[in-house]
């Protein structure tokens, strides 16, 4: 069902992994096209792994597990598809002749900096490949676990591009243990974004997602993004919750059991699909944008830190309805 060559099935008494089951694989191919890429900023992908331990409730990638017939809930966080062999083979394909060196954007459907990461060290490799054949790259991940390969990081930057972006969509700590339970604290993910940048990495924050009368007043906003500037983030990308299926009724299921007053509203926001209106989409862009530029974040700021103003006493930001000049659109 993995597609592979051969699986073999793991699983670990340490505390840091009980309860999870890793599927080893030796995967036949690394690099994947990304269908529709027309409408992606990237082509193609590298994922060593499959389902992610950082279990956000909300995460968009739990129906990609049910093509391995597993299950997109609780499966998704624990069972962890982990290809082996993706370091060598990534070095294989990147000098084949068919292979033209273009874009390979990493962290695009589970994180590659999951706990998982830690006992394995594919991005090790995955890095030196990269690097060994200048090919440019980008991570987008909630990992700390990507500070463990900063050199190799520094490496590559010295001879191709390399693109890191944090996702942060929310300061909260209470919000956080709830509803991205594996992962690193939002304050020590922006430690990764400081450090990258004293180290010459310009990081980009994904502030996603933005959760719909969860994290989304104009206080909570407020915060995170004096929180993404403080770090000395290259830029801030806002994104609003989508709930495709999949991710939908197990974020729906947790919201019955956290804020079961919320679910009416939330069945009203989401009437149409997966998407949030239009409306409140450029809403929450423009209150970002907004405070962005406020706390001195602009399209061409160097990735260093940078002196904040303290908090204002007072919270002057107020909900536009227009639709925002795109600032920052960089998704990776
Ligand atoms: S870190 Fe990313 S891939 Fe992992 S569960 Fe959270 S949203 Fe999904």
């Amino acid at each position: 069902m993995f597609g592979a060559d051969a699986v073999t099935t793991r699983t670990f008494d340490s505390p840091e992994f009980r309860g999870i089951t890793f599927h080893e694989i030796r995967a036949r191919s690394i690099i994947n096209r990304v269908p529709g890429a027309s409408r992606m900023p990237f082509e193609w992908t590298v994922n060593p792994y499959r389902g992610c331990t950082h279990a956000c409730v909300y995460c968009f990638a739990r129906r990609t597990h049910s093509y391995l017939d597993l299950d997109t809930g609780l499966g998704f966080d624990s069972q962890i598809v982990v290809k082996v062999n993706a370091p060598e083979l990534l070095r294989r394909q990147l000098g084949s002749r068919s292979w033209l060196g273009e874009h390979i954007a990493m962290g695009t459907n589970v994180d590659c900096y999951q706990r998982a990461e830690g006992r394995y060290r594919l991005m090790p490799g995955i890095l030196t490949a990269l690097r060994d054949h200048a090919n440019p790259f980008s991570i987008l991940t909630k990992g700390t676990l990507i500070l463990r390969d900063l050199d190799l990081l520094v490496q590559a930057s010295r001879v191709t591009d390399v693109g890191i972006s944090v996702s942060v969509g929310f300061t909260d700590p209470d919000l956080w243990r709830t509803v991205e339970p594996g992962t690193p604290a939002p304050e020590r993910r922006l430690d990764v974004v400081r450090t990258l940048g004293e180290h010459g990495i310009g990081c980009g924050v994904l502030m996603a997602p933005v959760l719909p009368f969860l994290s989304d007043d104009p206080a909570q906003l407020r915060a995170t993004v004096r929180a993404i500037a403080s770090s000395g983030a290259t830029s801030v990308t806002p994104l609003v919750l989508h709930l495709r299926p999949g991710a939908r009724e197990w974020y729906m299921a947790w919201l019955g059991h956290h804020h079961p007053h919320l679910v009416r509203r939330y069945e009203r926001l989401y009437a149409e699909g997966a998407y949030a209106p239009k409306w409140y989409q450029r809403r929450i862009t423009r209150q970002v944008h907004d405070l962005a530029q406020e706390y001195g974040m602009g399209p061409t700021r160097a990735g260093m830190p940078r002196r904040i103003p303290a908090p204002a006493e007072t919270d002057p930001a107020t909900p536009g309805t227009e639709a925002p000049e795109p600032v920052q659109l960089t998704l990776l």
